[in-house]
């Protein structure tokens, strides 16, 4: 068989097929040709048979690392004229718009992101801070669920911090599912009525229950815009409360005598 017939069907990538492998010192440079006649916007899938000029654009593609070797892909595109967007270069199926990475290694670095922090990522997939913030804005804008927010009937809204607590981040989360369904910066009224904003008049009607702790902030928003929804008081807050504020002692059944004892 030959390198380059082993190299396509090992690498599997649409709409283009590979004519040629070149093995580096430290990685294997895969050179692909586009399949398709027409060219597409990578912006809207504008397609289009006409070529805006002749001017080739030589692109680079880090792909995922096969064994001890970095992988890259590289091609020579065409560029085209949208209506909408101007002059762009075509789009390939394998790699988001303006990405030097597949989205095959987008996608790995996406999901490594839910189980390991950013330092930890950066060190085992050899790519800088800078670039998994990136990589993780382009897989959220198309990969993102646009169904995540129907049928939510029991919700919980909280706040996380980070660098500490000079940064909030308000998340609101799924009951049903335990999935964190929304997020934006900030914990205050706003952060959680733009949430509302987005859930819309009819699908916040529907919610049943929203937990949340005890601030203002969340509960004025609740109040508000989930008109229909009980509010939830989750233990820990209670008990938070109790501890911090002496004069609603026994406003709920708190904690062990002794915990409370030591806590004061
Ligand atoms: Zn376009």
């Amino acid at each position: 068989m030959r390198v380059t017939t082993a190299f396509s069907r090992m690498l599997a990538l649409d709409g283009v097929r590979v004519w040629h492998v070149a093995f580096g010192a430290e990685a294997i440079t895969v050179s692909l040709a586009p399949r398709r006649r027409a060219l597409v916007c990578p912006e809207c899938g504008y397609k289009t048979m006409a070529r805006y000029d002749t001017r080739p654009v030589v692109s680079r593609w880090r792909h995922l690392d096969l064994g001890i070797w970095r992988l890259e892909l590289t091609s020579t595109l065409r560029r085209l004229c949208c209506p909408s967007h101007g002059v762009r270069t075509e789009a390939v199926p394998f790699a988001r718009a303006g990405s030097r990475f597949t989205a095959d290694f987008e996608d790995l670095v996406a999901w490594l992101a839910t189980a390991m922090d950013k330092t930890a990522i950066c060190a085992l997939v050899r790519i800088d801070w800078d670039s998994v913030g990136r990589i993780l804005t382009r897989v959220m804008s198309t990969s993102i669920d646009l169904t995540r927010l129907d049928g939510l009937f029991r919700i919980g809204i909280d706040d996380v911090s980070w660098r500490r607590h000079h940064h909030y981040l308000t998340l609101v989360s799924d009951h049903d599912t335990s999935r964190i369904v929304w997020g934006a910066p900030g914990r205050d009224t706003a952060t959680a009525d733009s949430f509302f904003d987005e859930l819309g008049e009819q699908r916040s009607g529907q919610l049943e229950a929203v937990s949340a702790d005890m601030a203002a902030a969340y509960t004025n928003s609740v109040k508000a815009r989930a008109t229909k929804a009980v509010i939830c008081y989750d233990p820990f807050h209670v008990v938070q409360v109790r501890r911090e504020a002496p004069c609603v002692r026994g406003w709920v059944r708190g904690p062990p005598r002794w915990a409370v004892a030591a806590a004061w």
